[in-house]
């Protein structure tokens, strides 16, 4: 299982897709982009291999940004449904995310009574709390570190806002995420590995930073409001 995000000038699909296929060792069982342009966020995900995610891509679309996920799944069988990328309701926040979040039935019970869920996943609770809390009136980066603070369990997490084409949001607890820096553009992996072939110079995250990805910049901050500033390292190009 694994994640990749991509926000830049190109179109992100392939590089989105190359970088899943670079994460298909880690094994999965079903995988999905979502890119966002000006006409919307484009959801494509199916179980089964890559291949079979690819041929269901729509080539004409192109969006500068976008997020990946191959599934290894906890929380509802493999299926179409229960693959990542999740949406909220009202289609706003789309989200993929690895790990297990423990205590997404308590969460489910006592935040999002009357939510029509449309998958059997823990996933799906982070999305639709993002998209309470943003509807309660929070700013999106306010709502995204209010539900991580409400998380218990695994996560590494990447989310696209459909009204904000320019940002992608990420979090992780015990489980791994990267950004990795480019020239005009910025990119999240779960292992360098999926994103080398378009850069090498990747910046850790430690676990419970909230990191707001654009295509200029990479700001991490604590769940406090609180910036953390940290150099970039080379990742091997063997790694
Ligand atoms: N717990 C999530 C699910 O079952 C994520 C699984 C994963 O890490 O791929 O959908």
């Amino acid at each position: 299982c694994g994640i990749v995000g991509y926000i830049g000038n190109q179109d992100s699909k392939e590089i989105l897709l190359r970088g899943l296929e670079k994460l298909e060792y880690r094994g999965y069982d079903s995988a999905g982009i979502a890119v966002v342009n000006e006409e919307g966020v484009h959801l494509f995900k199916e179980k089964g291999r890559i291949a079979e995610l690819r041929e269901i891509v729509d080539s004409s679309v192109k969006a500068p940004a976008g997020i990946g996920h191959t599934r290894w799944a906890t929380h509802g069988v493999p299926s179409k449904e229960n693959a990542h990328p999740h949406q909220s309701t009202s289609g706003r926040f789309t989200l993929v995310h690895n790990g297990v979040i423990e205590n997404y039935a308590i969460l489910k019970r006592e935040q999002l009574q009357g939510v029509e869920f449309k998958s059997e996943t823990d996933t799906e609770v982070i999305v639709q709390l993002i998209e309470k809390l943003a509807n309660e009136g929070l700013e999106v980066e306010e709502a995204f570190s209010k539900a991580v603070s409400l998380l218990h369990g695994s996560y590494a997490l990447a989310l696209i806002d459909e009204q904000d084409k320019n940002t992608i949001y990420v979090a992780k607890n015990k489980s791994p995420l990267l950004v990795g820096l480019g020239s005009d553009f910025n990119v999240v992996a779960s292992d360098a590995m999926a994103m080398l072939q378009v850069t090498d110079q990747y910046v850790e995250l430690m676990d419970k930073e909230i990191v707001i990805v654009t295509k200029e910049k990479v700001t991490i901050k604590k769940l406090n409001g609180e910036v953390v500033e940290r150099a970039p390292y080379t990742a091997e190009l063997d790694a």
